[in-house]
């Protein structure tokens, strides 16, 4: 006896891999036959609907469709660089903005700011208020200012 398929939905037997093919499908995954007319109502709507579907696929497959789509990359990807550099333009010129607004302060006055930090990091803070107090304790201290 020669191989055989058997449908486990409708109990037919298929003595030819052709014909089983023609009632299962080209692999497990597709409905067998006797489930499409069921299952899909009339087989002429399901083959329609499958028809439109082939159809769309063919047009976003289309070959001018996926040119369209990679330029569109593309373009994204311009577009996204020249907002980067946008953005670090904004940045840059914030930047000079701020040194606009807040020159670089002078090495003299570095120097009282990092002695002053140095007395207030001290812990002989305590008593001072604001800049000008550490900077006059500093001089009484005898720090050169
Ligand atoms: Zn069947």
């Amino acid at each position: 006896m020669g191989k055989q398929w058997r449908c486990f939905h409708c109990d037919a037997v298929f003595r030819s891999e052709r014909q089983a093919r023609i009632h299962f499908g080209i692999d497990q995954y597709q409905m067998p036959a006797c489930k499409l007319s069921q299952a899909e109502g009339h087989l002429i709507d399901y083959i329609r609907r499958l028809e439109v579907d082939l159809e769309l696929f063919r047009r976003e497959s289309h070959e001018i469709l996926l040119a369209a789509y990679s330029t569109e990359i593309a373009a994204r990807s311009i577009e996204r660089i020249a907002e980067e550099r946008g953005y670090d333009k904004g940045v840059s010129e914030a930047y000079q903005q701020a040194l606009k607004d807040f020159p670089p302060i002078s090495p003299e006055q570095r120097k009282v700011i990092d002695a002053a930090v140095g007395y207030v990091n001290s812990g002989s803070w305590r008593d001072l208020h604001n800049l000008d107090e550490a900077v006059a304790a500093l001089k009484a201290e005898g720090e050169k200012l």
